[in-house]
């Protein structure tokens, strides 16, 4: 390939396969390089995401979910069993069956675009070129008017609990594990250590979570963050707060931590214990000394709202930039950058991008919370409706949490959706939906909702807010108009 290109993304994680695919579409020739082999030794694209991730995490999750619905909660059905087994092995084999059809449908996505995609290590050379190492050890370079960063990130790892992928595993080894552990430990209460602790914990790992922070939950809303920490705590997730970590010592087959908490010095072992602390931005050998791109103290590649770098012509997006590592975020900064280079004005609402935590129940939220609103001195209304009060959970045995509107006191402008229950996620989106064109609470408590659904606990605490709830007593008093 000698001529120039148009487009070259670094990675095809869903940040840079969703920014080739616009890039094509678009009609800009555009070469995707992407590094990950499967243990096939195979080029699977998609990155974290799709290979190690969003959907490798789901999957388990579901599947760990059906078991201790199963196990638990059928007989309240009527639904008896004798027995109920979980064959681990093909849990996870259904994963690697589902990464497996979802990677080669971006290929075939690829293809039927007109992406070229080539295996190997992408560098980002001066001239705005990139140097690509493939994996016979051949290099080969390609010239490019506008470049891609998008090589995304890899878990933080801690000197005091090095990884040996046996004991001590980051959360890729955790996706892949073939037995229960008896006794598994998990470093981080994050999004992803309260996943992989729920998966284990729901087929009957002994799981203690230990978290550095003395508040649990520390970005969502606090009254989603108590709900949480009560509801995870029960179903048998013993989450230790303010716990630091001063040492560890690893055998063939278990792990002594000591740490210090409120109460002292405790020691607790594990045969397992997944360190899930964070993540870092992935920029090894990705930038020539002479490349111009900047990266900050925090190791993210420097980028303006636009995420264009400080080369004209260089973008990076994704989770090597700042802001949430979030496939979503990716894959709209994808969009944006190419449909800028097309000269469109395309921007993206940093302010309404939804957080969710995928335990059951489910946590989710856009926009600001009730503490950072009232941190800024802005003057709000709540509205709150249970999900105890709702006839589709309450049929689907489902009654976990609540919704939670948050308008301007003034205005009414809706400030912020906080949703812990089943599906959340899906009912912050419609939230999230009517944010981005501004609604008020009152425009949503208007809108017909279907009932029953859980969405009916949208519309209610949208009414709530101006003290209209119909199926709960109104905390607010009503605003009559
Ligand atoms: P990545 O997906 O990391 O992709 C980057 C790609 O670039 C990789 O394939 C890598 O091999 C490749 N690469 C890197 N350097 C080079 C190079 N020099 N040359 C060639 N190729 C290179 N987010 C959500 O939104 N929802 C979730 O439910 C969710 N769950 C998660 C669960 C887990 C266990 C983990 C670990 C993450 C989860 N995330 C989730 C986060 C999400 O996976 C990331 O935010 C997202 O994948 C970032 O996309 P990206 O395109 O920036 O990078
Ligand atoms: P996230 O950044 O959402 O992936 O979450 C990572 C979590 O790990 C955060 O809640 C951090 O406070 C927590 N954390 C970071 N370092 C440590 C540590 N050494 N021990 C326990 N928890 C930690």
């Amino acid at each position: 390939m000698s001529q120039k290109i148009d487009v070259v993304v670094i990675g095809a994680g869903p940040g840079g396969y969703v920014a080739a695919i616009k890039a094509a579409q678009l009609g800009l020739s555009t070469v995707c390089i992407e590094k990950y082999t499967n243990e096939e030794g195979r080029l699977a694209l998609g990155g974290t995401c799709l290979n190690v991730g969003c959907i490798p995490s789901k999957a388990l999750l579901d599947s760990s979910r059906k078991f201790y619905e199963a196990r638990d909660s059928f007989a309240i059905h009527g639904i008896s069993h004798t027995s109920i087994a979980i064959d681990v092995p093909a849990m996870v084999g259904r994963k690697a069956n589902i990464i497996k059809s979802l990677t080669f449908g971006v290929t075939a996505l690829f293809k039927a675009n007109g992406v070229v995609s080539i295996q190997g290590h992408g560098k980002l050379i001066s001239g705005k070129k990139v140097e690509i190492t493939k994996p016979d050890g051949s290099v080969k370079v390609i010239e490019a008017d506008n470049i891609v960063l998008a090589p995304g990130s890899r878990p933080i790892s801690i000197p005091l609990a090095i990884i040996d992928h046996n004991v001590i595993v980051d959360s890729t080894d955790a996706l892949e594990f073939q037995t229960i552990p008896k006794r598994l430990g998990v470093l981080g209460a994050g999004a992803i250590g309260l996943e992989l602790g729920s998966v284990w914990c729901r087929l009957g790992a002994r799981v203690t979570i230990l978290e550095a922070m003395d508040t649990f939950l520390m970005t969502a809303d606090a009254a989603v963050s108590q709900e949480a920490y009560k509801a995870l705590t029960e179903q048998g997730l013993d989450i230790r707060l303010g716990a630091r970590v001063v040492s560890l010592t690893v055998n063939d087959k278990e792990v002594i931590v000591t740490y210090t908490d409120q109460e002292g010095k405790q020691t607790i072992i594990f045969d397992k214990l997944i360190v899930a602390v964070g993540r870092s931005p992935m920029t090894i050998d990705l930038l020539a000394s002479d490349s111009g791109v900047n990266i900050d103290d925090r190791g993210f590649i420097q980028v303006d709202d636009y995420c264009a770098t400080t080369v004209p012509g260089v973008y990076a997006i994704g989770d090597v930039v700042r802001g949430m590592m979030l496939a979503h975020k990716a894959s709209e900064e994808g969009i944006m950058v190419v449909e800028r280079i097309k000269g469109h004005k395309t921007k993206i609402n940093y302010d309404l991008i939804p957080s969710i935590i995928y335990t059951h129940p489910e946590i989710a939220w856009v926009g600001k919370n009730e503490q950072q609103l009232k941190a800024k001195g802005a003057k709000v209304n709540v509205g709150i409706f249970p999900f105890i009060a709702s006839g589709r959970a309450i049929a689907a045995n489902d009654t976990h949490g609540f919704v939670k509107v948050i308008a301007d006191v003034k205005t009414d402008r809706v400030l912020g959706v906080h949703v812990i229950g089943s599906s959340a996620a899906e009912l912050v989106q419609q939230g999230a939906i009517g944010m981005e064109f501004g609604t008020s609470a009152e425009d949503l408590s208007k809108i017909v909702f279907p009932h029953p659904t859980l969405s009916e606990a949208l519309h209610e605490a949208a009414l709530a807010v101006n003290g209209g709830a119909i199926h709960i007593a109104n905390r607010n008093k009503l605003q009559a108009k």
